[in-house]
């Protein structure tokens, strides 16, 4: 196949001319059926990598991806596009799972998406090999290293999957966080047939990476904002003050709003959409904002707080300046930061004697008896748990974490799950069963009209929408599809929202449950690492952050030359006569009118890099400003 069919695929349902760098690079290297690792940064378009191959095969495509709502997402998208699409994760019944998996063999689906903790049942692996699969894509592959930020035990059974498939099946895995320990344990435990690594630069030209030492940042926030252009993105680390900084900022007459995972997803869902348009200015929060933006014209990302690794901080500051314009990432740093960071590694690392306690509260509030609980999916609450047992949030849901780690159990986010309806009677006894039980015969009618395919699978049904539609309340359209199922003529799962646990093995008894003590140790050290990293970037007073930030992910480059690090050693590039001559052409010539840089450089009359540092310089130091137009004018 030649690369023009890829390329028309990509416009035909994408509607976009060529493809990205690297992405052709990716494609070529799946369809010759090689393992493949492709890196690039986020939004860089790894979608399109495993999307695209797999259009233009025979065959479906299994993709693993770890967030449950990225995943619906996804899927949604995809169908709309005409796309048969489906999603498996652990937010469904086993029936439910069961009828996909069945849907996917005998249908002509193109894509299943799974989660990682359903991949290693064995129910999934049987029909697994039933498959006729095209490729299997592994995004986020990040989280099959222990080590790494964000390890998820069930990425370590993907290699598994080898064993129920034809070994043709190329496996591609993406990401875009990789240190290079972390991209040589990926190919490892994927079992890579030959090591083979695709990555694009991860530089960013266009963002200026600054760190402000600051111990009033309320004050800085507030100025720099008045400063700045356009909309962004302020990140703090709890939700208390997500909300607090939000009403500061409104008070000063800036256009902000606040955001975190402990608001209902309609008010969130508000929030995004409002600052996605333009509306809001200013979004303050959590590092629950960020997955699935996708906003092209952010101009400027600040971290209140420090985060506690390079990839996060890589990651969350990458949001800003998709389009390629000038963009700003900037992080407040302060002394009393140190301290607070040494704190929270402490409620990081609970004694293992906690991590007991919590995983036998956590099966008797689970109703767990031991030996028994193995492939369970519990609904949970975090805080109605923590409020139970009057256990402290932080470290327990560290000691969960831990749990997890050591593959005992799995924790999802909050899974919005609307309800679901099957018919489980044919048609024509349907049809009998209608005719003899009159009663039923309109809201049967009513849901026939609504939907379709609800005889072949489950069909998410809204009561709501229902009960608008006819006026019946929505506790009698509740109380229809409840008798329907009692008759067994449907199958009806009510829709609910919650996080969910899944236990991998079966409860122990407290001595038998073990918590590596050199993998306690090592996790933590590692942890240490990362956050040292972190520290001893904001720290840094003489590399360039660009640098900094590349050399930790392996890569080399040059100096960005507009970092604070590289414009405080612009300065120092030019001779101080040399400085003043190009300060009093600038301005004199702004003195006449307003310009903008390009003319401004050339009205010097100096060398164009030398008047670059001096404008820069001006710039950074309020002494010349952009109006609308971006033309420069003397400030003064
Ligand atoms: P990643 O997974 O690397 O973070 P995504 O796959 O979510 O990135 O893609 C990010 C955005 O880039 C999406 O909006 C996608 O539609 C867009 N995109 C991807 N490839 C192209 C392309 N070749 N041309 C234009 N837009 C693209
Ligand atoms: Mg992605």
């Amino acid at each position: 196949m030649n690369l023009g069919t890829y390329r028309k695929i990509l416009t035909k349902y994408w509607g976009f001319n060529s493809f990205r760098p690297l992405q052709e690079d990716i494609i070529k290297s799946v369809v010759s059926g090689k393992d493949t690792l492709g890196l690039m940064p986020t939004g860089g378009g790894k979608s399109l990598t495993f999307q695209v191959p797999a259009l233009a095969s025979e065959g479906i495509c299994l993709v693993i991806t770890p967030l449950i709502a990225l995943m619906k997402e996804q899927v949604n998208r995809l169908n709309s596009m005409e796309i048969k699409s489906i999603a498996i994760h652990s937010g469904m019944s086993a029936e439910e799972i069961e009828i996909a998996l069945e849907n996917c063999i005998y249908g002509d689906y193109k894509f299943l998406y799974v989660s990682p903790e359903r991949i290693a049942t064995s129910m999934f692996q049987y029909k697994v090999a039933k498959l006729n699969l095209s490729l299997v894509a592994i995004d986020e592959a990040h989280c099959i290293s222990q080590w790494g930020y964000d390890f998820r035990p069930s990425y370590l059974k993907i290699a598994k999957l080898r064993d129920h498939i034809s070994p043709k099946v190329p496996f591609l895995a993406l990401t875009a966080t990789a240190t290079p320990h972390v991209i040589e344990d990926i190919m490892n435990k994927l079992s890579f047939k030959e090591h083979n690594v695709l990555r694009t630069s991860f530089e960013r030209k266009n963002i200026s990476y600054l760190v402000r030492n600051v111990e009033e940042k309320g004050t800085y926030l507030v100025k720099t904002l008045f400063k700045a252009k356009g909309s962004g993105i302020v990140y703090v680390r709890s939700r208390k003050r997500c909300r607090e900084v939000a009403e500061m900022l409104v008070k000063e007459g800036i256009s902000a709003d606040y955001y975190h995972a402990g608001l209902p997803d309609d008010i969130r869902d508000k929030k995004q959409a409002a600052w996605t348009a333009g509306d809001t200015r200013v979004i303050v929060s959590t590092n629950a904002f960020g997955m699935g933006i996708d906003k092209a014209e952010v101009r400027f990302v600040i971290h209140w707080d420090i985060p506690d690794s390079i990839e996060n901080y890589f990651q969350e500051s990458g949001r800003v300046g998709r389009d390629g314009k000038p963009a700003f990432a900037v992080m407040l740093f302060s002394q009393s930061d140190k301290s607070r960071l040494t704190e929270s590694m402490r409620k990081k690392f609970p004694p293992i004697e906690k991590i007991k306690d919590v995983y036998e509260a956590l099966c008797n509030y689970l109703m767990v008896p031991e030996g028994s609980g193995k492939d369970n999916v519990f609904d949970f609450n975090l805080y109605d748990f923590v409020a139970k047992y009057r256990f402290p949030a932080i470290e327990t849901f560290n000691s969960l974490q831990f749990l997890q780690r050591e593959g005992y159990m799995e924790f999802t986010e909050e899974i919005n799950n609307p309800s679901r309806v099957h018919f489980i009677v044919s048609r024509d006894d349907l049809y009998k069963f209608q005719v003899a039980n009159e009663s039923f015969d309109s809201f049967i009618k009513l849901l026939l009209r609504s939907y379709t395919g609800m005889f072949s699978e489950f069909v998410p049904v809204s009561e709501d929408v229902l009960s608008r539609k006819t006026g019946i309340s929505r506790d009698t359209i509740y109380k229809y599809l409840v008798k329907l199922s009692s008759y067994n003529i449907i199958k009806y799962i009510p829709g609910k929202k919650s996080a969910l646990v899944i236990f991998n093995e079966e409860r122990l008894m407290r001595k038998a449950l073990f918590i590596s003590p050199e993998n306690y140790l090592e996790v933590k050290e590692k942890y240490d690492a990362r956050l040292k990293k972190m520290i001893e970037y904001a720290e840094s007073e003489n590399r360039c952050r660009s640098v900094t930030l590349l050399d930790y992910f392996g890569e080399e480059s040059d100096r960005c030359g507009i970092c604070d690090v590289c414009r405080k050693r612009n300065e120092l590039d030019l001779s101080k006569y040399e400085f003043d001559l190009i300060l009093e052409e600038v301005k004199k010539v702004l003195s006449s009118r307003k310009v903008d840089a390009e003319e401004l450089i050339k009205l010097t009359g100096y060398p164009e890099d030398k008047a670059v540092k001096v404008i820069r310089w001006l710039l950074d130091h309020d002494k010349i400003r952009n109006d609308e137009e971006m033309k420069l004018f003397w400030q003064s």
